[in-house]
């Protein structure tokens, strides 16, 4: 059960008066509606008492609730200095894996600012599988980035793996990645809704769609709800052929609970660079608001990941095509 309110005051009024086991959180829905979480069930005569001061008693509603569609019917849309995300627009972040050196960088995000991207991509701080790899630039690279994104007029997006890094992550960046492996990495999440700063949160490669809403929640809850989401992939049982296996219909499921944009990033799905373009045409048939691509003009030595990334050439082909195919889609709505 959520309780409706129409402000702040009321809704702490209200919290203080409610004696459930569970402390209850105001958290702020949107339009003057501040929604009273966490509330099981009330009995009769409470709600008599409080029934003046509640716009609306909402059940049978998603867990999810800031991020739910059931309390905010129309699309999040997000403005950043460079790029507009969410609704009908669509959006080209792209950018090597890792930041691998500043003339790298600006040359990458010169390529792929020509082909359409607005945001550029890259990894200071490595989620690696073994701790002998590559582990980024850390802060050199954050500076590298960012000095590239300014030059060229694009947005910044980089990766947050720890806590401890998000003030020196947020001195840097227009967004901030939190990538599969953090997916549920609470104290991270909680970390970033203090921030008032967009957070592209990745798909766990193993959660489901009501995971992934409820760690979004974390990061609403705190008030920022600034969220794109991502599908790049999860594990199912064959993944010989391909990193991951692409949830296309994670897209428009997506969509229906929830007002964020959603995205897809086709190169970690697929681990293979001559099957990013099909997938994420696929992603772009299928609705996604956006691609999140990884480039290298010398793929065989790039730090990370050379087999999925595609050649700047390669990424502007890529781009003709979504751009067509969103169209239909866009228009379609
Ligand atoms: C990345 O985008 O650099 C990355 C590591 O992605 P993921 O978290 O999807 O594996």
């Amino acid at each position: 059960m959520i309780l409706i309110t129409k402000n702040n005051d009321m809704a702490q009024k209200i919290a203080e008066k409610l004696d459930t086991k569970n402390p209850i959180k105001p958290v702020f829905v949107h339009e003057n509606r501040v929604a009273l979480a966490g509330v099981k069930t009330l009995p009769e005569s409470t709600l008599n008492e409080i029934s003046q001061d509640i716009v609306e008693i909402i059940t049978n509603h998603h867990q999810a609730i800031v991020s739910s569609r059931d309390f905010h019917p129309h699309d999040t849309i997000i403005k950043t200095n460079h790029s507009i995300i969410g609704g009908n627009n669509f959006v080209f972040m792209a950018g090597p894996d890792s930041i691998e050196s500043a003339e790298h960088v600006l040359e990458m995000g010169r390529q792929v600012k020509a082909a359409g991207a607005t945001i550029l991509r890259g990894g200071a701080f490595k989620p690696r599988t073994s701790p002998y790899s590559f582990q980024g630039n850390g802060e050199v690279g954050l500076k590298a980035h960012r000095a590239a994104a300014d030059v060229l007029g694009m947005d910044m997006i980089t990766e947050i793996l720890d806590t401890r890094d998000v003030d020196l992550v947020d001195s840097y960046t227009d967004i901030f990645q939190v990538g599969t492996r953090n997916m549920q990495n609470f104290a991270l999440l909680k970390a970033l809704g203090q921030k008032r700063k967009p957070v592209v949160l990745k798909r766990g490669m193993s959660a489901t769609i009501d995971d992934l809403l409820n760690a979004a929640e974390y990061i609403a809850a705190g008030g920022n709800h600034q969220i794109m989401l991502m599908e790049r992939g999860i594990r199912t049982y064959d993944n010989k052929y391909t990193r991951n296996t692409i949830d296309v219909s994670a897209i428009p499921v997506l969509q229906s609970l929830t007002h964020y944009p959603v995205i897809a990033d086709a190169s970690h799905a697929a681990g293979v660079a001559k099957f990013v373009t099909p997938l994420a045409l696929a992603a772009t048939a299928a609705g996604s608001q956006g691609l999140m691509t990884e480039i290298h003009d010398d793929p065989a030595h790039a730090f990370v990941d050379g087999a999925q990334a595609l050649t700047p050439d390669a990424f502007a082909k890529l781009a003709n095509k979504v751009r067509q195919i969103h169209d239909i889609v866009a228009h379609d709505n």
